[in-house]
């Protein structure tokens, strides 16, 4: 009898949870809709709707037009009752994101402010990040925490980053990050936090390759996701490996006896494909380089055409090995839209199984994927609370 109970305590719980996640989601629906589209019955769905009301969850906001009958009330989601702030930290510079319960960049800001490991660092990344925070939301309870990416092996069991070649440390406890900030803190590394964000409105991608195209090449692994939409609740499930390094793409051999990687080995995926490949002939800077391929700059397309060859590899060895979406993501992966037809062609003449590469897609956020990816940490450790 007592497992029954538990049982129907469990139901209770699921049911409100995918009701929050939908109307959260859709924004304005109406009771029948939810009924219907998760397959709950109305009665269920108005006990839900008035506990979250209650809540301050949701809210009435007039009516749907009449299709003959009575007019549905419609129902929306509070998403600003809640707020989440993303930090990512990089070598020169810290991001700053303002989410909430909506999953959007609501604000997003970019400080240059070369990383040293040292306290006077961390406490002013506190103060630069606490001032953005304070400037967005007034209100404390309002708050969930704190996210922060790095570009670097998170270990959270042992609470501290084993490694970070971009910022070069080794060994450092995660307290040092989160010292100064007075609220809950979450570290993850940089390109799990993109790839967690570039898969929190989808809902019909249950595995995904995240590649992340930035200063190195790096990427996430989320996989058997599910949707709110079947049985279960949503959850990104990041695939780390024995060793927290899996989605180190950077460092599959692309090229036998290539040339030399940073990490000292040769013909890296990492040598041919990061942003650095390209920018290095437009000042470092990768806006330029794109610029002048739009201009018809002969030696950079032959540069990028080369780029495009070593890219198509790299993605058809993840698509053979993981058989998902793969998703282009970081630096490169944000100018590279309007080339991703041309990316598919490669990659279809390399592909033994299949000649549609629409698995491949481009990023949705173009601008701080990582720590927006962070601050929805809080966000869905809240929406797993509902
Ligand atoms: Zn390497």
């Amino acid at each position: 009898m007592i497992k029954k109970r538990a049982s129907n305590i469990e139901v209770k719980k699921i049911n409100r949870n995918k009701i929050f996640r939908y109307v959260n989601k859709y924004g304005r629906v109406s009771k029948p809709d939810i009924s219907t589209q998760l397959g709950i019955s109305m009665p269920t769905v108005l006990q839900n709707i008035n506990e979250l009301i209650k809540q301050g969850l949701v809210h009435e906001v007039g009516e749907f037009e009449s299709t003959g009958g009575r007019k549905a009330t419609a129902i929306a989601p509070v998403r600003e009752s809640y707020y989440a702030l993303g930090i990512d930290i990089t070598q020169n510079h810290i991001g700053l994101v303002i989410t909430d319960l909506s999953g959007d960049v609501l604000k997003h800001k970019r400080i240059y402010k070369p990383f040293s490991n040292d306290r006077e660092y961390y406490k002013e990344m506190a103060e630069i990040a606490l001032e953005f925070k304070n400037n967005e939301i007034d209100e404390d309870k309002k708050f969930l925490g704190v996210g922060i990416s790095i570009p670097g092996i998170v270990d959270t069991r042992n609470k501290k980053i084993q490694f970070s070649h971009a910022l070069n440390f080794s060994n450092i406890e995660s307290e040092r990050f989160s010292e100064f900030i007075p609220y809950p803190c979450i570290l993850i590394n940089d390109a799990n936090a993109a790839g967690f964000a570039e898969m929190y409105h989808y809902d019909k991608c249950f595995n995904a390759v995240y590649l992340s195209l930035s200063n190195s090449v790096g990427g996430a692994i989320i996989v058997e996701r599910q949707s709110y939409l079947s049985d279960s609740t949503i959850a990104d499930k990041l695939y780390l490996g024995d060793n927290l390094r899996g989605g180190e793409f950077g460092h599959v051999t692309l090229i036998p006896n290539g040339n030399k990687c940073y990490c000292g080995k040769r013909g890296c995926f990492d040598v041919y494909c990061s942003a650095k490949t390209l920018s290095q002939y437009t000042d470092g800077k990768l806006e330029k380089f794109f610029r002048e391929i739009e201009l018809g700059n002969k030696n950079l397309l032959k540069i990028w055409e080369n780029y495009i060859s070593c890219l198509a590899i790299g993605i058809n060895n993840l698509r053979m090995i993981f058989d998902c979406t793969i998703i282009l993501g970081g630096y490169v992966g944000s100018y590279i839209e309007p080339y991703i037809s041309r990316v598919k062609e490669e990659v279809a003449i390399l592909n033994t199984f299949e000649m549609d590469a629409s698995y491949i897609k481009p990023c949705r956020y173009k601008v701080e994927a990582s720590a927006l990816g962070a601050a929805l940490q809080h966000i869905e450790a809240f929406l797993c609370t509902v």
